[in-house]
């Protein structure tokens, strides 16, 4: 059966190769007589594909020496809490920026833990951009400020990161891991789910500066705790182990490409076909404020609902599957990770062109 393109948020399209990969190693892994889902996590055979992803991932990302990487069960999801119990300790007192659902979601999580000071918000605007961090309210001895680097429901990513000074820079970067160079040395922390850009669901990546450990809280339960899965190769109990072995291929085929760079320029290629024809058209609109438009997640709108419904069908009759928008946003959204090809992005402006035709 032929693939479609899926510009689905998350899970999302993983690239042909890594799937056939995948499936050649999936009932003998090498030499081994066994498949990776059947290995123990503690033997060296697992341990080879384990560290050859760890050190793909710091390879691809530019992980600098003094930060450990992990591997963590629960998602991004589990990491909202995470973040007040291992650095909420000090004053108890977090800011963050309120850009989008998921930053929404993060505060709302971590005010079962101490204060949360929302220090710039675009909420009342229907995050239709970022926050202006110039006027943003900064509490001065708060124990981490806390930003999502790409707004994967609104479609808006930050182009400046907040200068916080020796307050430590908190970063959910679910949705544009790995796609646009990232300077993780501007970060005390920072982290992505797995699903967007870097394989199955279930799993995040986190990268913590090693000055930030041993500050949890003494009822952050062990799998959360950092400093012990730090201590423990993320592995205080039975990791998902064919998460990370499918990071690794991720990684191995990104770094195949040209890693970061290369894709950082296709990523820009892909999203302007997109952005151009929105911006020439007379049916379909992107809200979004320009600058911060994200490469990553194109939120789009007829203004009517009856034809973005119809749109939509449209889509899916040729191929192109999972285009509506998140129900706080209505309309569309393509979803365009690494893994979507420039074709995708063709074919759609095609269909929105011949819709738009029949639909003047
Ligand atoms: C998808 C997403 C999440 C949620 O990820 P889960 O793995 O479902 O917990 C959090 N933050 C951002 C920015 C996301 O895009």
């Amino acid at each position: 059966m032929e693939r479609v393109y899926n510009f689905s948020a998350g899970p999302s399209m993983i690239d042909e190769s890594v799937l056939q990969k995948a499936a050649a190693e999936l009932v003998c892994y090498g030499d081994k007589g066994m498949s990776v889902l059947e290995m123990s996590h503690r033997s060296s055979m697992f341990m080879d594909i384990y560290n050859e992803a760890l050190a793909l991932f710091k390879e691809l990302m530019g992980v600098p020496e003094n930060y450990e990487v992990l591997f963590l069960q629960g998602g991004a999801t589990l990491e909202f809490s995470a973040v007040p119990l291992n650095l909420m300790t000090g004053s108890r007192v977090a800011d963050y920026i309120d850009s989008g659902n998921f930053a929404h979601l993060a505060a709302e999580e971590a005010k079962k833990y101490g204060t949360v000071n929302i220090a710039a918000s675009s909420r009342a605007e229907n995050y239709v951009r970022i926050p202006d961090l110039k006027t943003a309210k900064f509490t001065p001895n708060a124990d981490y400020v806390y930003i999502t680097t790409n707004n994967t429901i609104y479609g808006t990513r930050y182009i400046e990161l907040p200068n916080t000074g020796t307050v430590p820079l908190v970063g959910d970067a679910s949705s544009n891991i790995l796609s646009e160079p990232i300077d993780v040395s501007r970060f005390g922390v920072i982290f992505a789910g797995t699903q967007k850009n870097m394989g199955p669901a279930g799993m995040a990546v986190l990268m913590v500066r090693k000055d930030l450990l041993g500050k949890a809280d003494p009822l952050c339960p062990k799998v959360v705790d950092w400093t012990i899965q730090a201590k423990n190769e993320s592995m205080i109990n039975t990791p998902n182990t064919f998460a990370i072995y499918m990071v690794k291929l991720v990684c191995e085929w990104m770094k195949a490409r040209g890693g970061v760079p290369a894709f950082y320029e296709y990523n820009q290629a892909k999203a302007k076909i997109l952005y151009d024809y929105l911006d020439g058209s007379k049916l379909f609109h992107n809200p979004v404020v320009k600058e911060y438009r994200s490469l990553m997640n194109v939120t789009f709108v007829t203004g009517d609902e009856a034809k973005d419904e119809a749109f939509v069908k449209m889509c899916t009759k040729n191929g192109l599957l999972n285009i509506k928008g998140h129900r706080n946003v209505g309309g569309m959204r393509a979803s365009i990770y690494n893994a979507m090809p420039v074709e995708g992005l063709q074919k759609l402006v095609a269909v929105m062109a011949q819709f738009e035709k029949e639909n003047a």
